[in-house]
């Protein structure tokens, strides 16, 4: 094993901001639950995607979760949901006892395949049974094809949770990422693009049901002195030390998108006339935070495949992962229905097969990237 210092995928990247609000904190002896740095760091989140309202959670799981709730998805209750994700995406399904369907990419943002989507619907309409609700993914800060999954969800009459969980600071047609559906939620896990250490957020206009949400994360407690509960609540909200972590991630944000993209220039402007290897696309008229650089690689042309340079890259003390593996894939999804962009081509299938994730982090060295890009180079001649 190479003894250099090991280069990972995605490190948090703290401005020196933070510290000020974890301070006022720690003044106030505001340190739990709620508190200042909680509403203010809902506010400007808020501002920040232009969007009326937003509930800061603990996680962007609980986040998805809530809003799984509050469309009242329960057992016997079908949910659409892109199969090229992280579990989290998934799990709060199987929370609420409901069955998901997986639908498949199409290539050209690597996210929700409209035509696959169109498939599932009419199916559903052969069975009499529509979903409750679709759970639409953007992969590593590509925005899905909003416009016409929208248009699709609203001829049926089914809502949109989008989860933004990787493309915070991502636009579609100028509009910020995240904020197209009913619900939009984003991650504030330790690898995202801004983090809390742990942390996430539900943003909606819908005013009304944020509130319902901040008190299905408090527990459900009715308004009472005594302690009086009538429904199942959650224990998901974010304390106020981390919420000030998180507004001090906020004013840097901008910054972060136009570094992650930085990085991603470099290694396109390297392997870009490589036969063999493509990039994740951008779609015109939107903008990728390229939360983290994903590529594919062809072994028939490059003679060598994703797995072997993950490997070597591993070796040399460098952290690169493969494309999530597809939710129908999963042995926990064993038997789900699932949906792709063809007959006979699943996307998703062909992106986890050839795809890998190179390390993204805004705080990676010029010196680092360029170790990487010559390992690369050097295993494919
Ligand atoms: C990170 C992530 C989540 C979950 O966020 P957590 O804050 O880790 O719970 C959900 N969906 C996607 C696509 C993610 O990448």
């Amino acid at each position: 094993m190479n003894d250099q210092k090991r280069i990972f995928l995605s490190t948090p990247h703290m401005s020196g901001k933070e510290q000020k609000y974890v301070q006022e904190a720690f003044d106030l002896n505001w340190i739990a639950p709620l508190g200042s740095n909680v509403d203010a760091f809902e506010l400007e989140l808020a501002k920040y995607n232009s969007m009326r309202d937003a509930a800061v959670v603990n996680s962007g799981t609980a986040a998805i979760h809530l809003a799984l709730r509050l469309l009242n998805v329960g057992q016997k209750d079908i949910v659409f949901c892109s199969s090229l994700t992280f579990v989290a995406s998934a799990n709060p399904i199987l929370y609420q006892g409901a069955t998901p369907v997986f639908i498949d990419s199409e290539p050209e943002t690597w996210n929700m395949s409209p035509q696959a989507l169109k498939k599932a619907f009419e199916d559903a309409k052969k069975e009499g049974k529509f979903p409750k609700a679709v759970i639409v993914v953007n992969l590593y800060g590509q925005s899905a094809k909003m416009d016409e999954i929208l248009a699709l969800c609203n001829s049926y009459g089914v809502p949109v949770i989008e989860d933004a969980a990787e493309s915070l600071g991502s636009t579609y047609k100028g509009q910020m990422s995240g904020t197209f559906g009913k619900f939009g939620v984003f991650s504030f896990n330790g690898n995202k693009i801004i983090t809390t250490s742990g942390g996430g957020a539900l943003v909606s206009n819908d005013e009304s049901s944020l509130k319902d949400a901040r008190y299905l994360a408090t527990q459900a407690r009715d308004q009472a002195v005594h302690y009086q509960h009538s429904e199942i609540g959650f224990n998901y909200r974010m304390s106020n030390v981390i919420a000030g972590i998180g507004r001090g991630q906020l004013e840097v944000l901008d910054e972060r998108v136009a570094q992650r993209r930085t990085v991603f220039e470099r290694y396109y402007n390297s392997f870009k006339n490589i036969a063999g290897i493509k990039f994740q696309p951008e779609l015109e008229e939107s903008k990728s935070n390229r939360w983290l650089t994903a590529l594919t690689i062809d072994p028939q042309i490059t003679g060598v495949s994703c797995h072997e340079i993950i490997e070597m890259l591993n070796k040399e003390n460098i952290e690169a992962r493969p494309v999530w593996k597809p939710m129908h894939l999963q042995p926990l999804f064993e038997g789900v229905k699932y949906f792709p962009h063809d007959k006979n081509n699943s996307v998703s299938d062909c992106l986890f097969e050839y795809g890998l994730c190179l390390p993204s982090g805004s705080n990676m060295c010029v010196e680092d990237q360029e170790r990487i890009i010559a390992h690369i180079m050097d295993f494919l001649k």
